[in-house]
Parts: C-alpha cells; structure tokens; sequence
C-alpha cells in the first residue's frame, strides 16, 4: 500500500455507487461498422481485451504482461486514432497491468476504471504516476454500475462491491472487475482473474449470468471456472486467455473438461480471437484454427 497521504492525493476518484454511468451521451456519428467487435489478444500469460463498437468506441481490459499489447493495437486501430475511450484495471496483477502503463504513455485515456485495489510493485506505481500526470479521470468500480458505450451496448458491472471488497482482497484475483457487455441478444462475461469465492457469490446473488461468450476466469486455472459458474452462465463459446506452455500449466485439464460443452478457444493455441456481433448473431475469427 502507499502512504496515507499519496493515496489520499490519488483517490481523486468518481465514486458513484450503484448508478449510471453515461460516458458517452450522445453519439453522433453514423455507424460506420456494423459489428461490435471484440478482441481477445494473444498477449502471453496474461488478459487483454479490446472492444469496438460500431461508432468505433474503443474500451480495453486490461494489457496483458508486456508491451506486446502495444503492436495488438497498431494492427488494430488506424494510425491517426490516438485516443482510447476508456481502460479497465481489472485488478493490479504484473500479467493485467504491465501492458496498461506502456498504453498511457503513446495513447490519450478518457478514463479508467478500476477496483481501488492497489499495488507494491514497481509496475503499479507507474501506472499511479501516469494517471497522476495526465490526470486522466478514475471511476471507481461497482456493482451495479451501467456503463453505456452506445445506446443499446452496454457493460453492466456486476463485481466488486464496494462495501465488501476487502474481505475479497486475498488473493487479489477476487477483487478482479466482472462486467457482462449486452448487444442486443448476445451477452459477454468477462471475468479478470475471480476464484471459486467470487463464482458463488455471484451465483448467491441470483444475478442473471447466462451469457453466450464467457471469458474463462484467471487463465483457465482449476481455482476457477467452477461447474455451478458454468451451468448458469451457460456459454456456446468460452475463451481461455493463456501463455504457450506456461510455468502455470494453465489451462487446467478439468476446467477444459468443464467447459466442454461449450467451444473452446484459447490464445496459446488460436492467437487472437475476434468476435463480431450485430446483436442478433455472432462470428469468431482466430489467427490460427
Ligand atoms: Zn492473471
């Protein structure tokens, strides 16, 4: 943890409990794609997910354990577009946070969204130090929360709560940010690194979790992605963010087996994965088969 009085000078944070959050009011340009589209990046051992909307709103999660996620988004986004919409820290973790710090030095951050959760680590206090100097505006994650990235896309965040987020916070995987992105018919679970814990609250909590893409929780790791998670959420697809032949030995084979009735795409094999949905259907497109 930093000192009491850094920590008070960086939580000049937008706390809103429970409400709504409008980033982006009006939208009004014409679409000029019809899909959103989102992108599981092949980053390594880590997480980072780039979502556009047909407005080209841009929203990415997380930045995965190195600058790779610097040459992701060169290929992705035009060169003159220097801007991203908003960055989501689904919690301080090296393999989910390293690539972020290299992203706010070349690109212009509207805002982030984080947990509050901090870090000791080096990576983090430059992170902390850039939002600082840029002075780019911190929304404190809760759920709860509706984000609107256009009028009929939003991400509703449905972890952490605020209120019982420090008897969460070991390990700090469970404070991870879980948002469920909705266009239309098709729903996204997306799930940082939560454990077994957080999976049943958020079953306690009777929240509607059913969702046709789930992002499997911390790299497919057997601490998570437990069989009552999966049978409510449900999903025809699930995505395993993975490092080729981690030290880890993520993913694990029970959780494949788990997540078996739902096809399974995964970084370390496919590359990146990219869906495209016009709110009705859905396409995925991988860099290998
Ligand atoms: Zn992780």
């Amino acid at each position: 943890m930093f000192p009491i009085k850094q920590k008070i000078k960086y939580l000049i944070l937008i706390i809103l409990f429970g409400g709504t959050i409008l980033i982006w009011s009006v939208v009004f340009n014409f679409a000029d794609n019809e899909f959103l589209e989102v992108t599981f990046f092949d980053v390594g051992q880590g997480d980072s997910i780039f979502i556009e909307t047909p407005n080209r709103k841009q929203v990415l999660i997380d930045g995965g354990p190195d600058k790779t996620i610097l040459e992701k988004l060169n290929e992705t986004i035009p060169f003159y577009d220097k801007t991203i919409d908003l960055i989501i820290l689904t919690h301080p973790d090296t393999d989910h946070i390293t690539g972020l710090v290299s992203v706010l030095e070349y690109y212009d951050v509207k805002y982030i969204l984080t947990s509050g959760i901090e870090n000791e680590t080096v990576v983090y206090k430059e992170w902390h130090d850039l939002i600082e100097e840029k002075n780019i505006p911190l929304i404190l994650a809760q759920s709860g929360q509706k984000i609107f990235l256009e009028q009929d896309i939003i991400l509703e965040i449905i972890w952490p709560e605020q209120s019982s987020i420090e008897s969460f916070s070991k390990p700090t995987n469970n404070t991870s940010i879980v948002g469920r992105l909705i266009y239309g018919d098709i729903e996204f679970l997306l799930t940082g690194d939560i454990e077994k814990k957080v999976e049943n609250y958020l079953i306690s909590q009777n929240l509607n979790l059913e969702s046709d893409i789930f992002k499997a929780p911390h790299h497919g790791s057997k601490t998570s992605s437990n069989y009552n998670f999966i049978e409510i959420i449900n999903p025809q697809a699930s995505v395993i963010s993975v490092g080729r032949d981690n030290r880890y030995k993520h993913p694990n084979d029970e959780v494949l087996e788990r997540l078996r009735e739902s096809i399974i795409y995964r970084t370390d094999k496919n590359g990146d994965i990219k869906i495209l949905t016009d709110g009705i259907l859905f396409d995925i497109l991988t860099t290998y088969e």
